[in-house]
């Protein structure tokens, strides 16, 4: 039998509280490309949420929320300053150097998968003349890649640099709950208030079936942005039901239960792979992922037992994830397997 559960938070079902308001949406018949009661709502609440009358759009993936997003803060002449371990960089097929019409993505390091403050530094008081690429945006996930969740003062720092070199700041906020529910902090804490222009806030990880939010603190930035998600096939006809998903996760904090459902998952299981199998987590265990290292003859021994998850660092680092479903049954069942090849 093949086993999903620890192989991304999008292998998870769909949440219940989406799943009810999905089945309250579809009693009637309402308004087409977003003009119906479900999408006001939902910007309202995020309206709310981060207490500033910001600008909500929506898309369909995560992709496209990021690759839209850094096309309105740059024209094809600019750079995107990056990690090199980013999902922009690394999974999204050249989205972003494709709808922004050419920009390059300049790629920075940094340990546990945040930017590292001072190489961005190095790289934006090196002579930038007319011949090289002019930066225009720095772009950190929060979640990182690597499960990790850049603090408040981290993300200050790097904004304070952004300023100081007139970019501006993206977010990929595709685990953005799980960041939250991390630092147990308010959503403007660390966006809008410490300086971040436009985030991508994602709701499939989150227990949704598609549907991220693209949302500028910054009204300026997201001017035309409509026509712009429309031509690259991101106006839902049937809007309301990615709104009425989006409802769901909002009302009654259902995305902040689920993040925090998951990332306490995720240590349970990172203390139970040292406890039980001697097996260290490679990164803080800040979020919903679990990353380690496993010899060959362990993967192996897993994936022959049907265990499906990936490896994500070459030679030998691989990704456990957990979501809003993640039992202890589930946990139990992978240490069992684990403890019994070891
Ligand atoms: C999953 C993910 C996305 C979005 O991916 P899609 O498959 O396009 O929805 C973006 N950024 C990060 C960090 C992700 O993990």
């Amino acid at each position: 039998m093949e086993r999903h559960e620890f192989a991304s938070d999008n292998v998870a079902p769909i949440c219940p509280e989406v799943w009810a308001a999905l089945q309250e949406a579809n009693l009637q018949y309402a308004p087409s490309y977003g003009e119906d009661r479900w999408t006001a709502r939902v910007c309202d609440r995020i309206r709310e949420i981060f207490e500033t009358d910001c600008d909500v759009y929506f898309v369909f993936t995560g992709t496209a929320a990021n690759a839209l997003a850094l096309a309105q803060l740059c024209n094809p002449f600019h750079s995107v300053i990056c990690h090199q371990h980013s999902h922009i960089e690394t999974d999204e097929c050249g989205a972003p150097e494709f709808f922004t019409g050419g920009s390059k993505l300049l790629l920075v390091g940094g340990a546990d998968g945040k930017i590292d403050a001072g190489q961005v530094e190095a790289l934006l008081t090196r002579p930038n003349d007319l011949h090289s690429h002019k930066p225009a945006a720095i772009s950190i996930a929060q979640a990182t890649e690597f499960g990790t969740v850049y603090r408040r003062d981290e993300i200050a720092a790097i904004v304070d640099l952004a300023r100081a070199h007139q970019l501006s700041l993206h977010m990929d906020g595709a685990r953005f709950a799980n960041a939250i529910a991390s630092l147990n902090c308010a959503p403007n804490a660390i966006t809008w208030k410490v300086g971040v222009d436009v985030l991508c806030f994602g709701g499939t990880k989150n227990g949704a079936t598609a549907g991220e939010l693209v949302i500028f603190f910054d009204k300026k930035i997201s001017r035309e942005f409509d026509y712009r998600a429309k031509q690259a096939g991101h106006l839902g006809s049937k809007m309301r039901f990615l709104a009425a998903q989006w409802l769901g996760l909002l009302n009654r904090d259902a995305w902040l239960r689920n993040a925090q459902h998951a990332n306490r998952a995720a240590r349970g299981l990172a203390t139970r792979l040292r406890m039980e199998a001697g097996i260290e987590s490679v990164f803080p265990v800040d979020a919903n992922a679990v990353f380690v290292v496993m010899d060959e003859r362990l993967a192996s021994a897993l994936h022959a037992r049907g265990w499906r998850f990936y490896k994500f660092i070459e030679p030998d680092v691989y990704r456990l994830m957990c979501s809003w479903s993640t039992t202890g049954e589930q946990i139990s069942g992978l240490l069992a397997d684990i403890v019994a090849i070891k």
